[in-house]
């Protein structure tokens, strides 16, 4: 008899903590080895004081079991409060998040049936670094960061993830047509990684087009692996066409900790009335016990919950007169799970996972290819500036001033517009300009430190309000920075 594997278990506010022991009881009933450790967190732990929702001690736990099983919480209203979430995914490096996504026809409504589409998000670069700044009266700014060995790790995950559940094609979405050297990094890696995994199939789309088509076809895509901010918005689209989102699971996973759940939130209004579908934290429970290489209980658990949804036992979110033949509350909804442990699904398509032990152990952190640090080099200076006491001529006058010293103006942009020389009178400018200093000897040519500070000190003298740099880098000879549109 295999060992119990130890996890930790928050019930969570709202419908948490009944949707919670739902999912227990039919664990328990499919046979599942664990040992619970109980910690509590959410609204009583934000109120008694604790920013996060979840208190030092509780972190040992996860710690100890490195696998959390999460219900819902309830984020109090008012400022101070920081995301359970983000805090629990930042500390462990919850890199991945995966979402299933899959149409349950015709026994839950939806447009698109047959529909069977895996989301993997990024979980930790992008824009949720939360680096903000207000630079000038009229502009803000969000840092965007793209690194490659975060992006080899979420690549490699999904192609991975693929490998060992059968999937045929995994799909990258960018928008490297615009952001060309953060979504390009992102889409040059996908295709690095994709070219060692010759037995699935592989394709790239824009974004924006790539979401329509996702929303409008789901079934043309597999496997879809994004960076954050799209993946944030895309999951959610996603999980709301295949059903409902009351209906999908979806797992954080790190290098040594891993986070299941629902994708929903504590659905205050429905607490306490044995209303709640709990299916959305079960199915993030299957996902645990593959995790943890219970593929056995996975199989007989997950089974046994589409032959409930194919028998018509379904919860209000989901009951449809005429489809549906029984609503049923939260825990009865339970009950005929547990009762059905054992019985796969006559209609829709009984799933089966391989065996083979601590499966998500993935080679993630293996580096793709032997990448020998490019020559760094560099070649010029943005200079940014809060500025508005004239045009973009005038200021270009008085930033010629602070050539010398080996260093001179070759541009200045406004939005990423290029302004001086010879912009065009129609294009409007905020307050925020970017000077571009290169050498003097023309753009691609070194520079060093001293002389920029030196620059920097210039303008100073001048009165300048400069509110950043940023070095322009040559890497191998190519340009490590973009340029303005003319
Ligand atoms: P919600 O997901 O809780 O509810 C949205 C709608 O879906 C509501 O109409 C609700 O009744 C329904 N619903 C959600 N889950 C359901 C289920 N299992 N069964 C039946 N119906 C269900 O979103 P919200 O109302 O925007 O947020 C409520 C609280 O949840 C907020 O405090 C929010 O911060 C929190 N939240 C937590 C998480 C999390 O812990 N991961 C995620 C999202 C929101």
């Amino acid at each position: 008899m295999a060992e119990n594997v130890p996890i930790t278990v928050a019930r969570g506010d709202g419908i948490g903590p009944e949707i919670m022991e739902a999912t227990l009881h039919i664990l328990r009933a499919a046979g599942a080895r664990l040992d619970i450790e109980e910690i509590e967190i959410g609204e009583k732990v934000y109120l008694a004081g604790n920013a996060a929702g979840i208190e030092p001690g509780a972190f040992d736990s996860l710690r100890r079991t490195k696998v959390f099983l999460k219900a819902p919480i309830t984020t109090p209203q008012g400022g101070g409060y920081k995301s359970l979430n983000v805090t629990v995914r930042k500390t462990f490096g919850l890199y991945a998040n995966v979402r299933p996504c899959v149409a349950y026809a015709p026994f839950v409504a939806t447009k698109h049936a047959g529909m069977d589409v895996v989301i993997v998000r990024e979980n930790e670069e992008d824009v949720y670094g939360g680096i903000e700044y207000r630079q000038t009266d009229q502009v803000t700014q969000c840092l965007k960061l793209i690194s490659r060995p975060g992006t080899e790790k979420i690549v490699r995950y999904a192609f991975e993830y693929a490998r060992r559940n059968d999937r045929k094609k995994v799909t990258c979405f960018t928008k490297d047509n615009i952001m060309k050297i953060t979504d390009g990094l992102f889409h040059k890696v996908f295709e690095e990684i994709a070219r060692e995994y010759t037995d699935i199939e592989n394709e790239h789309w824009i974004v924006d087009i790539g979401a329509a088509k996702l929303s409008d076809t789901p079934g043309a895509f597999d496997v879809v692996v994004l960076p954050n901010l799209y993946g944030d918005v895309l999951s959610d689209v996603a999980a709301q066409i295949a059903g409902s989102v009351g209906l999908a699971g979806s797992a954080n996973i790190g290098e040594s900790i891993a986070m299941f759940e629902a994708i929903h939130g504590s659905a205050p209004r429905r607490a306490g009335q044995n209303l709640a579908n709990p299916s959305g934290l079960f199915l993030g429970a299957v996902m645990m016990l593959v995790h943890v290489g219970q593929t056995d209980v996975a199989e007989r658990a997950h089974n046994a919950w589409l032959r409930t949804m194919e028998d018509g036992v379904h919860t209000y979110d989901i009951f449809k007169e005429g489809v549906s033949k029984e609503k049923v509350g939260t825990r009865e909804f339970a009950e005929a799970v547990a009762a059905r442990v054992g019985q796969k699904p006559e209609t829709l398509k009984a799933v089966s996972y391989k065996s083979g032990g601590a499966q998500e152990k993935n080679t993630s952190t293996r580096a793709a290819h032997e990448t020998k640090a490019e020559r760094k080099e560099t070649v010029g200076v943005d200079v940014y500036l809060d500025w508005a006491a004239g045009s973009a001529n005038q200021l270009g006058a008085a930033m010629e001033k602070l050539n010398g010293d080996g260093l001179k103006l070759s541009s200045i942009s406004n939005r990423g517009v290029k302004v001086y020389p010879g912009g065009h009178t129609e294009t409007f400018c905020s307050d925020h300009w970017r000077c571009r200093f290169v050498a003097d000897a023309g753009e691609g040519s070194a520079v060093t430190h001293a002389q920029i500070a030196r620059l920097l000190a210039r303008a100073a003298e001048s009165g300048f309000d400069f509110i950043k740099t940023e070095n322009l880098c040559n890497f191998d000879g190519a340009p490590g920075y973009s340029h303005a549109r003319e």
